[in-house]
């Protein structure tokens, strides 16, 4: 079964690492979020698409939760002790790509291109391509202040309550090469446990995937996020409370309007299933914890018989 998968970073890539798993991953587009990408000390950072080109190349470092297992920051403390940019960590091993994609980037090469030679060399066998080549850069408004997304994220740990979340350059970009294909040829489309407003709504800002996405044919499936109301890590279940109203299922349902059929979510909620029939959405209940790569899979297989 041919499955383009939306997704944003690390929730996501847990479990895309299950699907390639649970189907065979060559069947797999993955489209994935690049309004999180940013410049640090002039490179040209991709932090989810690298945390699913770790993931399905088996390199992501599960224990701290994101970056590269392996890893060593003598580059980082070099610049930092320098007076370089020192709130956003890059590991040497990661720094290492970070340079040939930038490079690649000033020769006026475009991210799908570099992304999917990374993807080889990573021997990611699912396809993975950007949402989109232009810059697409997610904003934050808060009751104080705006700010680019990183420095909301992690600069300030996502302390302050979101407003509203705004995508820069939303009207002129245009979908990757190969998106708008991936999609329409899919016989399912399934959107990620990713957090919806600044993982998957920012790949959606781009009017013809979310095009493309409504006027499917074939199953889309959403899984949740959160469980029993909570995020695993994160802040999905503060912004759900605060931009949906709520943090049940059926308020997951609510932010892909017309952009799903089912939501999959944790039998911890199963008593919501009502909420989110009332968004017209099938609800499908299962353990969704990613506590390892079993579990993972076994979500994934859940998804696949769900549809
Ligand atoms: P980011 O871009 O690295 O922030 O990652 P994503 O947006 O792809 O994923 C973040 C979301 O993953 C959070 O809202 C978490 O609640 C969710 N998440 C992480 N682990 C799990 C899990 O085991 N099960 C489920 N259902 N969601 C998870
Ligand atoms: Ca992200």
């Amino acid at each position: 079964m041919r499955i383009v998968a939306l997704s944003g970073g690390v929730g996501g890539a847990r479990f895309l690492r299950g699907l390639a798993r649970a189907t065979d991953p060559a069947d797999v587009t993955v489209i994935g979020n690049v309004g999180d990408d940013v410049e640090i000390l002039g490179m040209h950072v991709s932090p989810d698409l690298d945390s699913i080109l770790y993931a399905l190349g088996g390199v992501s470092d599960d224990e701290r939760g994101w970056g590269r297992a392996d890893e060593s920051w003598t580059a980082f403390e070099e610049a930092s002790r320098l007076g370089g940019e020192s709130w956003f960590q890059l590991g040497d091993r990661d720094l290492g790509l970070h340079l040939v994609r930038t490079q690649r980037l000033a020769a006026g090469e475009p991210l799908s291109a570099v992304t999917a030679d990374l993807a080889r060399a990573f021997g990611v066998e699912a396809k993975l391509l950007p949402a989109t080549d232009d810059r697409l850069r997610t904003w934050i408004d808060t009751p104080g202040a705006s700010f680019p997304f990183q420095e909301w994220f992690v600069a300030r740990r996502h302390r302050d309550e979101v407003d509203r979340v705004r995508f820069e350059g939303e009207d002129e970009a245009r979908p990757a090469p190969g998106v708008i294909e991936a999609i329409e040829q899919a016989e399912l489309i399934v959107i990620c446990p990713s957090n919806p407003f600044i993982s998957i709504w920012p790949i959606l800002a781009v009017a013809e995937i979310r095009a493309a996405v409504e006027r499917r044919r074939v199953p889309s499936v959403a899984v949740s996020p959160l469980i029993g109301g909570r995020a695993i890590k994160g802040p999905a279940d503060r912004m759900l409370e605060r931009l949906a109203g709520g943090t049940d299922p059926g308020r997951v349902a609510g932010c892909y309007a017309d952009a799903i059929d089912v939501l999959v979510f944790d039998e911890t909620d199963a008593r919501f299933a009502r909420n989110v029939e009332d968004r017209g959405v099938r609800p499908v209940v299962t353990q969704t914890l990613m506590r390892d790569a079993e579990a993972a899979t076994a979500l994934a297989a859940a998804v696949l018989a769900g549809v």
